[in-house]
């Protein structure tokens, strides 16, 4: 029997930074930046999307070996069994589960496939860890009760009125010349959004595994990048050492083989890490206070002020309960890629 795999999920709403975090990630020796590997089978197989490296996914190398390992003439029948099994409507169910103490997703025929894919990734590059950036906490439920999965959850939180402006943002999926868009849902549905994926993450993980989370606030990542850097690939079980700083906020960084993502995945060569805060002056009165009172809770519980132009402070937020892995519960997140405007997803 192989040892597990171990997967370093990042979860969580998107625009949170987690595609800088996967890309600076896979930078460290021993761990492989896999991207949002929920897209393989759609983005990847069947639309042939760009890889992290630029290839079309079906013509990158790696990406061969690990598909001559599946079945991808069912990629199609796949992807859509993965849409049914994780839509938003079995939230409840999914909580309900998991509060019992039962698998959250039930299992099912396919889960033998995506079992393999993880150990094919690991097996095909080496990685003792592999990154999924996939976010959505009802994948990462899924991916935990796996066999051959060891899963630990990295949960990048942001400020919801940044989320909020930067999904407003129009943007090609991968890159500016990209006809095809990064979707743009309206500031009411990202606050809801947020504050939905980021209690169910909680609820998921930061309640009941503490030792196996690490909630990290994208306003302290970029505020001190090596250092939550650091936090982070020791959290992943990596050394720290020999990562791609050249400075405390900036990295540089060689092509991945990531899956989907941010376009910003793309990026390669010098890359100061830096917080994008251009919502703080652009996001309009109405949509800041819309998504401030939608997002109440969650404000709260995640440490950030009501009131627009009060920085939070670092570190702030409730702590992660207990886990001595979550070191108080202190967060990190990670920020638009230098200058070039491309913030981080
Ligand atoms: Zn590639």
């Amino acid at each position: 029997m192989n040892p597990p795999v171990r997967v370093l999920y990042l979860a969580g709403s998107g625009r949170s930074g987690s595609t800088l975090v996967t890309t600076v990630l896979g930078q460290y020796d021993g761990v492989f930046a896999a991207g949002e590997l929920r897209y393989l089978w759609q983005r990847g197989e069947l639309k042939n999307r760009p890889c992290g490296c630029g290839r079309p996914l079906r013509d990158c190398p790696l990406w061969d070996r690990v598909r001559r390992e599946l079945p991808t003439d069912r990629a199609a029948a796949i992807a859509a069994g993965l849409r049914g099994r994780l839509r938003m409507r079995g939230l409840p169910a999914l909580l309900r589960r998991h509060r019992r103490g039962l698998r959250p997703v039930p299992a099912h025929p396919d889960d033998a496939v995506l079992a393999d894919l993880y150990a094919a990734v690991a097996r095909h590059t080496g990685a003792r860890v592999v990154v999924d950036s996939s976010k959505l906490p009802p994948y990462g439920a899924l991916l935990g009760a796996l066999p051959g999965i060891e899963l630990r959850v990295l949960h990048l939180v942001r400020d919801p009125r940044a989320t909020a402006f930067s999904w407003r943002r129009r943007r090609g999926l991968d890159g500016d010349t990209d006809p095809e868009l990064m979707s743009r849902p309206p500031v009411w549905k990202a606050a809801l959004l947020w504050l939905v994926w980021n209690t169910v993450t909680v609820r998921l993980w930061g309640d009941r595994a503490p030792a196996g989370y690490l909630r990290v606030r994208y306003e302290d990542l970029t505020a001190d990048p090596e250092a939550t850097l650091r936090r982070i690939v020791a959290f992943a079980g990596v050394d720290p050492d020999g990562g791609p700083f050249t400075g405390p906020a900036t990295v540089r960084l060689t092509p991945t083989h990531s899956v989907a993502g941010n376009p910003s995945r793309h990026r390669t060569g010098p890359v100061p890490i830096t917080a994008d805060v251009q919502w703080r002056r652009d996001l309009s009165r109405w949509s800041y206070a819309l998504v401030t009172g939608l997002t109440a809770p969650g404000l709260r519980r995640f440490g950030y002020p009501w009131r627009r132009g009060v920085p939070a402070p670092a570190g702030a937020g409730r702590p992660a309960r207990g886990g001595p892995a979550a070191t108080g519960g202190r967060s990190v997140g990670v920020g638009r890629a230098g200058s070039t405007g491309h913030e981080e997803g």
